[in-house]
């Protein structure tokens, strides 16, 4: 991102942002409410159109295209919420397997395999049949991860995916994202999960009042951070 900024009529929510996630890494972007994540995360796959500043992906300036080259590039992004947007009068398979062939082509049987592939990695191979609806939220919140990594992306967005949970059901869907990571998947994580971004993260960003405060390794952020903005927030979650 170069000089990256975002406003809502008057109101500046992304000021100057100029970061660089690198393949293979994990990023936790921290920070106090409203300071901003939502927002940042939607504008590195142009769901919201930056005010002014450039967004790259791999050689693309993503903020020079035309809409139907940002889809292409944007099937590349996935993106977990934290509601899980499962289609509810779909099953598990059929959520997983519509995007591969609507928007790839994919032959029926090949994205069947693939559904049931992502499905076993996110441990849920036998609800393959089952309804969104009848799966709890940790469930519901693994196969919307398997459905992004149906369309083979070469990085992930999570925006809080587990905030919606019940506490006994963050710990499954973590462990999914921590798998993920260890794969090599490229994953930028707004949560406010500290267990998880200290454990998996490579690199802890802290926003607040528009700007990425600071940029640091989690056991560095964690033990000294640097600003006054990250040791009040820090003092109070933790
Ligand atoms: P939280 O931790 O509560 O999810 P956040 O850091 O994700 O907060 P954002 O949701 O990005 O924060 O919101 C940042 C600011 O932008 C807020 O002041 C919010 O009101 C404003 N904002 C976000 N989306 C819009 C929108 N579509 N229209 C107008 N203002 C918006
Ligand atoms: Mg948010």
């Amino acid at each position: 991102m170069n000089h990256l900024k975002k406003t809502f009529g008057k109101n500046e929510v992304l000021k100057d942002i100029n970061e660089a996630v690198y393949d293979g890494q994990v990023i936790c972007l921290i920070g106090p409410s409203g300071a901003g994540k939502s927002t940042f995360l939607r504008c590195l796959n142009l769901l919201d159109k930056p005010t002014a500043g450039q967004v790259f992906f791999e050689g693309d300036e993503l903020t020079a295209l035309d809409d139907q080259h940002l889809d292409q590039l944007r099937q590349q992004m996935g993106m977990v919420f934290q509601s899980f947007n499962l289609f509810p009068h779909k099953s598990v398979l059929d959520n997983l397997k519509l995007a591969p062939m609507k928007v790839k082509d994919m032959p029926e049987e090949q994205a069947t395999q693939l559904a049931q592939k992502l499905l076993s990695q996110v441990g849920l191979a036998e609800k393959a049949e089952a309804f969104p609806d009848n799966l709890s939220g940790g469930q519901q919140q693994r196969v919307a991860i398997a459905r992004a990594l149906a369309m083979n992306p070469k990085v992930m967005l999570f925006d809080e995916p587990t905030s919606a949970l019940d506490p006994e059901m963050v710990g499954e869907v973590l462990k999914v994202m921590q798998d993920l990571a260890t794969d090599g998947m490229t994953m930028v994580v707004v949560t406010h999960e500290m267990g998880f971004a200290k454990n998996v993260a490579d690199q802890i960003w802290f926003m607040a009042d528009g700007y990425i405060q600071e940029t640091n390794s989690p056991q560095e952020f964690f033990a000294h951070p640097q600003t006054q903005r990250a040791q009040e927030f820090l003092a109070k979650i933790l």
